[in-house]
């Protein structure tokens, strides 16, 4: 059965809150946007939009008949109750994935997921806010363009960056690195894979082998022009073998989905074969994976020892490969504390919208508005402006752009008026990803080497539920183990509807200045000196530096 949200303005669900939440629950998972939509999964290994078909149903008939004082609350996946609350608060509360400490174990996880009682929400996935490979675009670009900027004076004109993993996620690589003028190699076991993210533009052409793509990358970081290249392998074979060949390899990363071993494919095995093996042998699976995973990181550092620049991608490669043996897996950073921490001070992370209607118009309409409201951002306008040339929408259209504190609420406001005015024809949903500033605890990625140690400390993305709960946001959610695995990482996150109404502009206003405004507290508290000037500056109040 293939599911597809409805467009335009007239709704089934007694309010439009209901209505989003049930269109951003089915875009999810349109065939356009999951990468597995018969299983229910959406991206990022095994993140799912709902546990089950017989859930998926009943999420549905109950966002149908679920009135405007009323919240249906989510368990993994599950409608699982419905309470009388009140207009100001969320249609939907979900909590996925969540585990007590000490039982936050992958094989604990598997063993409840296969009884029925949990499921893998990953970030957006479980959460209702996916929207396709560029929903990671503008971070992606971002961090090539910071990297361009730390090591190669701007631009990745004439560099090649290596990587894996053309996913749901990772697929975003390949055009992160040609819009920053450089060449990208892209590895990855499956072939379908590659080849739809060449259907969607977000790879140049795939070679016939590895011969090939060697040859296709070198003469084109010759040429100094963009280009990028897929080649069909195992990225634990094929980057030890880049390196002992000496190709001249400038950036390195990766975005196999390692954090999690059963869906990380271990050398030697055909991937045709890799489900049912994983499914039978979940822990000699695991093991051979992490075997594999500590030969691909062997291979990372040897190219950061030949000067290459090397981040891991915010998917846990590093902490798996030292599980699989390899002890110097630390030995190149995390790209949050290499490129992206300052950002975060700023409450600045990856806001988006989509657009109900279905319409591309309605995203062009919103893509001048942000412009209109930021001239004097100039990286900003480049991103709109390449977005709207280069990205092709998967399902409903919709827009990402990183956006600060007191810019978020001001985009929102305005998308909200031009619902009202009829400027677009129908209602907008805007939320973002749950990799924010403020709203996530994950020691490999976000929180990784925070100044003041607290890496780990998971109070800030409860709080950031719980404040944009009494804010008014439309549905919340508080997951585990999104991006880096089971036991590692707690993150929430939230979704706002811009009906056009007065009481929807209110609460935009509300969530979209507190949201972003954790982000900043949270680096205040952490010791950030940016963080500070902007809490400063733009009159975000923290009680510990008031006399
Ligand atoms: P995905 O499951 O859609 O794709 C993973 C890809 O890796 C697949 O195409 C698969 O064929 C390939 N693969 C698996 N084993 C391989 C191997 N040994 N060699 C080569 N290719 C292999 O996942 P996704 O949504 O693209 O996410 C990828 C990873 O990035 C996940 O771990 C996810 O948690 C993480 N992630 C990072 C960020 C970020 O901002 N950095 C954001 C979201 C997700």
């Amino acid at each position: 059965m293939d599911v597809r949200a409805a467009r335009g303005a007239q709704r089934t669900a007694l309010g439009w809150g209901q209505e989003a939440a049930k269109r951003m629950l089915m875009n999810n998972l349109d065939p356009e946007v999951a990468e597995n939509p018969a299983d229910l999964v959406v991206y990022g290994g095994t993140g799912k939009a709902a546990r089950d078909w017989p859930s998926f149903h009943a999420l549905v008939r109950t966002l149908d008949t679920l009135k405007d004082d009323e919240t249906m609350l989510v368990q993994s996946g599950r409608p699982v109750g419905v309470f009388r609350t009140h207009e100001w608060a969320p249609r939907v509360l979900l909590a996925n994935s969540n585990l007590v400490g000490d039982w936050a174990t992958w094989p604990e996880f598997r063993r409840l997921e296969k009884l029925g009682l949990t499921m893998y929400g990953q970030m957006t996935a479980g959460s209702w806010i996916y929207i396709g490979t560029q929903g990671i675009l503008q971070g992606t670009y971002e961090t090539f363009a910071a990297v361009a900027e730390k090591r190669f004076g701007g631009s990745l004109s004439g560099t090649l960056t290596l990587t894996a993993g053309c996913g749901g996620m990772g697929g975003a690589q390949p055009l992160a690195v040609t819009m920053n003028g450089g060449v990208c190699l892209i590895v990855d076991v499956d072939a379908r894979r590659l080849r739809r993210r060449v259907e969607t533009r977000y790879l140049d052409e795939v070679a016939d082998d590895l011969d090939d793509a060697i040859e296709r990358v070198t003469k084109a970081k010759r040429e100094q022009r963009a280009l990028s290249v897929g080649v069909v392998g195992n990225a634990a074979t094929v980057f030890p073998e880049l390196l002992r060949r000496g190709v001249e390899i400038d950036i390195v990363t990766d975005q196999t989905s390692a954090h999690d071993p059963l869906a990380y494919l271990p050398e030697g095995i055909d991937l045709a074969d890799g489900p049912d093996y994983a499914a039978k042998k979940p822990e000699e699976f695991t093991d051979r994976a992490r075997q594999s995973m500590a030969k691909h990181v062997e291979a990372m550092v040897g190219f950061q020892d030949a000067g290459a620049e090397v981040f891991d991608y915010g998917n846990s490669i590093r902490g798996e490969a030292q599980l699989g043996g390899f002890k110097n897996a630390f030995a190149f950073p995390g790209f949050v504390p290499a490129y992206i921490r300052p950002l975060f001070c700023e409450g600045k992370g990856p806001f988006r919208w989509a657009a109900l209607s279905g319409d591309p118009a309605d995203i062009a309409a919103t893509d001048r508005a942000v412009l209109d409201l930021f001239p004097e951002n100039e990286s900003l306008r480049r991103w709109i402006t390449m977005a709207g040339e280069r990205v092709a929408f998967q399902g409903l259209p919709a827009r990402i752009c990183w956006l600060g504190y007191g810019e978020r609420d001001r985009a929102g406001v305005r998308f909200n008026e031009m619902v009202a005015d009829g400027t677009l024809k129908a209602p907008v949903v805007i939320g973002r990803d749950h990799l924010d500033c403020g709203s996530v605890a994950s020691p490999y990625r976000e929180t990784e080497s925070m100044l003041d140690g607290s890496d780990a400390i998971a109070d800030w993305p409860l709080l950031n539920a719980l404040v944009n709960t009494a804010s008014g946001a439309s549905w919340v959610s508080i997951h585990h183990g999104g991006g880096v695995g089971i036991g590692r990482s707690i993150h929430a996150g939230q979704v706002c509807v811009a009906d056009g109404t007065a009481l929807a502009g209110q609460k935009i206003e509300r969530v979209l200045s507190n949201d972003p405004g954790m982000g900043v507290i949270r680096h205040v508290d952490a010791g950030y000196d940016l963080a500070e000037t902007v809490a400063e500056e733009r009159g975000v109040r923290v009680p510990m530096r008031e006399q």
